[in-house]
C-alpha cells in the first residue's frame, strides 16, 4: 500500500458503488487529499441490475420522488456533497414523458413509477456525472473486467484484489459492491428444482410458446415483472374503464398459473406516498427495544418474544375496522394458511386483493390499513437497529431473516396499484388462474417434460399440471440473471454467520470476518451481498432522508483521507 496516497478499489460499480465514489470525492475534496481510486465493473458504469435494455413495461418499484442517484446534506448528516439532480428533476431535465393513462401524456412527478430502463439511463449518467466533477485530488483508474477475489492483505495492510486478468492490486480499502452478480449473456438454463430463471427478462421465457401454461412461483415483484413479460410483452394491452381495467389478448400468451408459500398476495403500493420519510414508532420504537435488551443478560434479543410481540402492537394496535384489521392479520400471517379446495383459495385471494385495492386507492394518511402496513417500510432503520450488535440470539437471527423480509414485501414493498388491478382483471379473463393452494410441491414428472403442482394445504386436494415453471421468488443470496463468481471466491476466507452459514459474518460496517477470526479491516461488504447478516440493503436511496449506508461509508473512509471523525 502507498506510504502516502490513500488508495480505495471499489468493485462493482452500480447504484452502490456509484454511492461510494461519491462519497470518496466529497470527503477527499473537502481536505483536498490525494487519493486514489480502483474501478473494476465489468458493465456500463453505474447502471447495475437496472438493465437500459429491459423493456419499458417493467417498472421501478419506488416512486419517482424517493429515488436519488446523489447524496444531500441531509442524507449523510451534514457531510460534504458532490451534488447533482435527483431522478424527479433529472427526469423534468430531459423531458421524460409518461402515458399518463387517461389524462394523457404527460411529464414525471414524484408520485410516479417509471420504467426501470429510465432509471438505469439516469444511474449511467450520474456515473458521468461523478466521473467528472471529480476534485482535482482524487485519481480513478477504471477496470472494465471482473474481480475474482478480494481478501484482506494480513496486518492491517489493507486488501488485494485480484483481477480476471491476473494483476493483483494493493489498496488501503476494498469496498465489494457486487449487489446481484454479475449479468451473464448465456442463455438461461431450465433447473431440476425450480424452472426457468426469469432475469433478464423477456428473453428469458422465449421457450414458452403461445397457449402453453406456465407455473410461476412466487407471487411478489418478481412474479408481477414475469406476468407483464407474458402479456404485455407479448402484445396484450390493458383497457381502462374508470377504475376498471379489462385485458385484449393478443393470442401470444400462455395461460399462467400463479402459485406461492404464503399464499397471499403482496399489498399494493399506497396513493399519495409520503414525500419525506416517518421513522418513528409508537410502540416499536427505541426505548422499548432498549428496555428488551436490558432484559436480556447478553442484550441479545429473541426475536419472537422480544421483537415481534412489539411489531404486532405497531401494526394491530390502531383503530383499524373489523375487515382492516383482518387483512392485516392475514398478511402478518407467516405459515401458509389451510383452505377447504382450491376455489375457496383462490376467492379469498382475490376478495383480499381487492379490499386492498380499495385501501390503496385511499393512500396514505387516508387509510389505516395502508399506515399500518407502511409500519414495515417507515421503521426499516429500528428493524436494522435489531440486527446491529449485540443483536439477536442465534435463533432469533434465523427467525428475524426467515420472516422479516417476506413480511415488509408483502405489506410495504409490494406491486404498483395498477398492477394489482391489472392482475384482477387477468384472473377475471381466465388467463391466470391461481395454483391448488398455499406452499403447494412443484415436481417435475419422470413421464414427460410436464411439471406436477400439488396442494399441501388444501382439505380437498388438488394437482394442475403445466409444460413450464419459472422460478419467481428470489431465494437470497443468490445472483440475479447470471453469475456471482466473486461470492464464490470469497467464501475461501471469508467466515460465514454464526445463525446462518449462508450468509457472511460482517461487522456493524461491513468489514468481513475472517474464517481465522480475523476481521479483514480492508475488506467491506455492501448492499446485496452483505443481506442476511444485516438488514435492508437492497434499496434505492431517497432525497433528504438520512441514509444508513451512506453515513456508514463516511465512518469507513474518514480516517483514511484524514478527516475528522
Ligand atoms: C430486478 C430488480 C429490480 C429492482 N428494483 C428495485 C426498485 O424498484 N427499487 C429499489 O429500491 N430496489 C430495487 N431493486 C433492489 C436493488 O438491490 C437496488 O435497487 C440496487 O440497484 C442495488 O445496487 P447495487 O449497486 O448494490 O447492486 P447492482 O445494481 O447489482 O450492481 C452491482 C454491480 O457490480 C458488478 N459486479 C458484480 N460482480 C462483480 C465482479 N466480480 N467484479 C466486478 N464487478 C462486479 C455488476 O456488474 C454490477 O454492475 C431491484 C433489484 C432487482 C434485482
Amino acid at each position: 500500500v502507498s506510504e502516502t496516497l490513500p488508495r480505495i478499489a471499489i468493485v462493482g460499480l452500480g447504484h452502490r458503488g456509484l454511492a461510494v465514489l461519491e462519497r470518496i470525492a466529497a470527503l477527499a475534496g473537502r481536505l483536498h487529499t490525494p487519493t486514489d481510486v480502483l474501478i473494476v465493473e465489468p458493465h456500463e458504469l453505474g447502471v447495475g441490475v437496472h438493465w437500459r435494455d429491459q423493456p419499458e413495461y417493467l417498472w421501478l418499484n419506488t416512486v419517482a420522488g424517493q429515488a436519488t442517484a446523489f447524496a444531500d446534506a441531509d442524507m449523510v448528516d451534514g457531510a460534504p456533497v458532490l451534488g447533482g439532480p435527483t431522478f424527479v428533476a433529472w427526469c423534468r431535465e430531459q423531458g421524460v414523458i409518461l402515458d399518463g393513462g387517461m389524462g394523457g401524456p404527460r411529464p414525471v412527478d414524484v408520485d410516479d413509477f417509471v420504467p426501470r430502463r429510465v432509471w438505469g439511463d439516469y444511474l449511467a449518467m450520474a456515473a458521468r456525472h461523478v466521473l467528472a466533477r471529480l476534485p482535482r485530488c482524487v485519481t480513478v483508474q477504471i477496470h472494465m473486467g471482473e474481480a475474482r477475489q478480494v481478501q484482506s492483505a494480513g496486518g492491517g495492510r489493507g486488501a488485494v484484489v485480484l483481477l480476471e486478468n491476473g494483476t493483483e492490486h494493493r489498496v488501503d480499502l476494498a469496498f465489494v459492491t457486487t449487489g446481484h452478480g454479475i449479468r451473464s449473456d448465456r442463455p438461461v438454463v431450465a433447473k431440476d428444482d425450480d424452472g426457468l430463471d426469469c432475469y433478464p427478462l423477456p428473453q428469458t421465457l422465449d421457450a414458452i410458446a403461445p397457449g402453453q401454461s406456465v407455473a410461476v412461483t412466487g407471487m411478489g415483484l418478481t412474479a408481477f415483472d414475469v406476468m407483464a413479460a407474458l402479456t404485455v410483452g407479448r402484445g396484450g394491452q390493458f383497457v381502462r374503464v374508470g377504475d376498471r381495467f379489462g385485458y385484449r389478448a393478443s393470442g401470444e400468451e400462455p395461460s399462467i398459473v400463479l402459485t406461492s408459500r404464503t399464499g397471499h398476495l403482496p399489498c399494493a403500493r399506497p396513493g399519495r406516498p409520503r414525500t419525506v420519510p416517518k421513522p418513528y414508532g409508537r410502540i416499536f420504537t427505541d426505548q422499548a427495544l432498549a428496555e428488551a435488551r436490558g432484559g436480556r443478560s447478553d442484550g441479545r434479543l429473541d426475536f419472537r418474544e422480544d421483537v415481534l410481540p412489539l411489531l404486532r402492537s405497531e401494526i394491530l394496535e390502531r383503530p383499524l375496522f373489523a375487515e382492516q384489521r383482518r387483512l392485516a392479520e392475514v398478511v402478518l400471517t407467516t405459515e401458509p394458511r389451510w383452505f377447504d379446495n382450491a376455489e375457496n383459495y383462490a376467492d379469498a385471494v382475490v376478495a383480499d386483493a381487492q379490499l386492498d385495492v380499495v385501501e390503496a386507492v385511499e393512500g396514505l394518511e387516508v387509510s389505516a390499513f395502508k399506515e399500518a402496513m407502511e409500519s414495515l417500510r417507515d421503521l426499516r432503520d429500528r428493524l436494522r437497529d435489531v440486527v446491529l450488535p449485540p443483536g439477536l440470539t442465534e435463533q432469533g437471527h434465523r427467525d428475524f431473516f426467515k420472516i422479516i423480509p417476506g413480511l415488509a414485501n408483502r405489506a410495504a414493498v409490494g406491486p404498483q396499484l395498477d398492477r394489482v388491478r391489472e392482475l384482477l382483471s387477468l384472473i377475471d379473463h381466465g388467463l391466470v388462474c391461481l395454483g391448488p393452494g398455499p406452499a403447494p410441491t412443484v415436481k417435475r414428472r419422470d413421464c414427460d417434460d410436464h411439471w406436477t403442482i400439488a396442494s399441501t394445504r388444501l382439505r380437498e386436494p388438488c394437482e394442475v399440471v403445466v409444460d413450464h415453471v419459472v422460478g419467481a421468488h428470489l431465494e437470497w443470496p443468490r445472483a440475479i440473471g447470471g453469475r456471482d463468481p466473486l461470492a464464490m471466491a470469497m467464501r475461501e476466507w471469508a467466515a460465514p454467520h454464526p445463525a446462518d452459514t449462508r450468509y457472511l459474518r460482517l461487522d456493524i460496517d461491513g468489514r468481513a470476518h475472517q474464517l481465522d477470526g480475523q476481521t479483514a479491516d480492508g475488506v467491506i461488504v455492501l448492499g446485496p451481498p452483505s443481506e442476511g447478516s444485516n438488514y435492508y440493503n437492497n434499496y434505492v436511496m431517497w432525497p433528504g432522508a438520512r441514509s444508513s449506508l451512506l453515513v456508514g461509508v463516511d465512518r469507513v473512509l474518514r480516517p483514511l483521507l484524514g478527516c475528522a471523525i
